[in-house]
């Protein structure tokens, strides 16, 4: 967690934007609520102002309603005019249908205005996410940002559906029921008010403790949504350690804070209302004091004081409503800001730099000149400078945590070096767009990364444009055909969660399936065969061979037969180039490439 009163962050050691609970003064709640109408709601304004105004009609029958009820005392049972019990009876019943068919209206109308303008937010948050590079992706975890998507969203949308419904139906029941007050007596209607100022501050304050409060509670989610993640992602490990329990207790503490927290802002929230009570009660004793003097004294009919005293009793639901939506709204806010703190958090790597550069056909030549790249204080790569020939295979070999996984980012700009340059056919790849800088590359991990589709779309991808007879041939050389034949639904086979119903040898295969579909002048090899069993790693490193041959080949070599075959070997240590050669050359040297391999390759081939 960072500081709060941090800014957003901007270096790739800060970009953790969770926390800041309280971010009070930083987003204010006028300015975000502006925004969330000028970004989301604006363009639903008519739907929206339809849903206002059949909550216009249901509002109003109520000050109608209590209007109606002074013929009925004076002229029916004070005055005794029996038939005009019918009429005044008939629109009572006409007031009520009308109040059905617009309440139903008007929850229709916002219904839909509020699920497409929350999931608009969604699909925003989501686009602007995959814009943002790795570094951030390692700093905030995916159930946090889960919560911000799916939570903060609908946190959002519940209030600014209540708050309209409030607007238009109780601020509406609340005007027409105070101009009937107002037409029986402004005295009595003074006298109603006149608690009103004793309000102002003490609702100031508890909104921003509601919105404070409410912040914690969203962070806190946040958190939880982070720790079930993990739990379900390292559901093996944690069996494997007899963790389950400590992982239980992690999740209770979290969830009673927010219990304790919720209970806080809840308390705010309904602090509101109850302080609305108290000031209506000070109200209604005025209006007893003041009422009861004029009809003992004849001024007024007791017609007068009980249709006054129903448009008083009627207008205290709206008033309470609408005081709790003073609280609500900076429940809003909180979940606003953290959305657009998300918004706002700016990518550090350009989505597209320069001039977009076709996918060349041609392998190009990779060169890395003086390039270093550290995470905070760690420096990972220093002064790295190399070339890997066009159309070559350049083995990257040196002890694990030598940073050449981060060359491999490097070149495919998933981190950007604080300096040096790397360059693909002389051009620099920050020039390069984005989109066409990766269509370059084909890269296979160690960790496969499959997807919980099937094994079709695993290898394709979302490639619309791959015929039957190229991926039967791709399947076929990355020998994924003969377990294919094994499982039920063949290609159509679910790969699970991550990949999970297969096994690692048979996820590396599919990996080189997939790359062989892509047909990227450039690969990339993080040890590709590194899972296979010693005869299919025979017939894979073939596949891999006759893929290689023509493309700029990267390989981070474990092996020996690996190292061998390649054009070049870049010797990496602690983040720097030791030594450049051919592995006889090297071997010659008798330095680090020729120590690594007596204690790494003794044994092998
Ligand atoms: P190799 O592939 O040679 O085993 P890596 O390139 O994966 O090495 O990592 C080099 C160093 O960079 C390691 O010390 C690792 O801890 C560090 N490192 C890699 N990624 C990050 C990261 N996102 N944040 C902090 N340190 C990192």
């Amino acid at each position: 967690m960072t500081d709060p009163s941090e800014p957003i962050a901007t270096s790739p050691d800060a970009r953790a934007i969770d926390a800041a609970p309280d971010g009070l003064g930083r987003y204010a709640t006028r300015p975000l609520l502006a925004r969330l109408w000028r970004e989301y709601l604006r363009a639903h304004r008519k739907p929206m102002a339809a849903a206002v105004f059949f909550m216009v009609i249901e509002g109003s029958t109520l000050g109608l309603l209590s209007y109606l009820l002074r013929p009925l005392f004076d002229l029916v049972f004070v005055g005794g005019q029996a038939d005009a019990v019918w009429w005044v009876g008939g629109i009572i019943f006409v007031l009520f249908v009308a109040r059905a068919i617009a309440l139903l209206a008007g929850r229709i109308l916002l219904t839909r205005v509020a699920q497409r303008t929350s999931t608009a937010m969604q699909v925003d948050m989501l686009r602007h996410l995959l814009t943002l590079e790795i570094a951030f992706f390692q700093k905030n975890p995916p159930g946090a940002l889960m919560e911000r998507v799916q939570g903060d969203t609908v946190a959002v949308q519940k209030i600014w559906q209540s708050v309209i419904t409030g607007a238009g139906r109780d601020a509406v029941a609340l005007i027409s029921l105070m101009a009937v007050a107002l037409i029986i007596s402004p005295l009595w209607t003074a006298a109603a008010l006149i608690g009103l100022p004793l309000l102002f501050l003490p609702v100031a304050l508890t909104q921003r403790y509601i919105r404070r409060k409410t912040g914690q509670v969203r962070a806190e989610a946040g958190l939880r949504s982070t720790r079930l993640d993990e739990v379900f992602h390292g559901i093996m490990p944690i069996k494997l350690n007899r963790m389950e329990a400590y992982q239980l207790g992690r999740f209770e503490r979290i969830v009673n804070r927010i219990v304790n927290m919720e209970v806080r802002s809840e308390t705010g929230r309904a602090a509101i209302p109850a302080m609305i009570d108290l000031v209506s009660g000070i109200g209604f004793f005025a209006v007893i004091m003041v009422g009861a003097n004029d009809i003992a004294s004849g001024q007024r009919t007791v017609g007068e004081f009980m249709s006054f005293f129903t448009a008083m009793a009627l207008a205290f639901q709206p008033v309470r409503r609408l005081g709790a939506i003073a609280g609500m709204w900076q429940t809003a806010a909180a979940s606003l800001e953290r959305i657009y703190r998300l918004l706002d958090t700016a990518p550090h790597i350009a989505p597209s730099g320069g001039a977009a550069r076709p996918a060349t056909e041609k392998p190009p030549e990779i060169r890395l000149e003086g390039v270093h790249l550290a995470y905070g204080s760690l420096p990972v790569l220093r002064d790295v400078n190399f070339v890997a020939e066009a159309g070559r295979t350049t083995a990257l070999v040196g002890p694990s945590g030598a940073g050449k996984s981060t060359v491999f980012n490097v070149i495919t700009r998933l981190v950007e070096p604080q300096a040096g340059r790397v360059t693909l056919d002389g051009l620099d790849v920050s020039e390069i767009d984005t989109e066409s800088l990766r269509a370059l590359f084909s890269v296979v991990t160690q960790d496969a990364a499959l997807f919980d589709e099937t094994i079709r779309e695993n290898v394709l991808l979302g490639r619309a444009d791959s015929n039957a007879e190229r991926l039967d041939s791709a399947l076929e050389a990355a020998h994924v055909k003969p377990f294919l034949d094994q499982l039920p639904l063949g290609l159509d086979t679910p790969a699970g969660p991550r990949g999970s119903s297969l096994s690692g040898g048979q996820r590396q295969r599919i990996a080189i399936a997939r790359a062989l579909m892509r047909d990227a002048p450039v690969l990339l090899l993080d040890e590709a065969t590194s899972a296979l069993d010693a005869e299919s790693e025979r017939l894979v490193q073939e596949a891999l061979d006759r893929l290689s041959r023509g493309r700029t080949t990267l390989v981070i070599a474990h092996r020996l037969a690996t190292v061998r075959r390649a054009d070049r070997i870049i010797v990496m240590d602690e983040g720097t180039v030791a030594e450049i050669g051919t592995h006889d050359e090297l071997l010659a040297r008798n330095g680090l490439y020729a120590r690594l391999c007596r204690l790494q390759f003794d044994g092998e081939d």
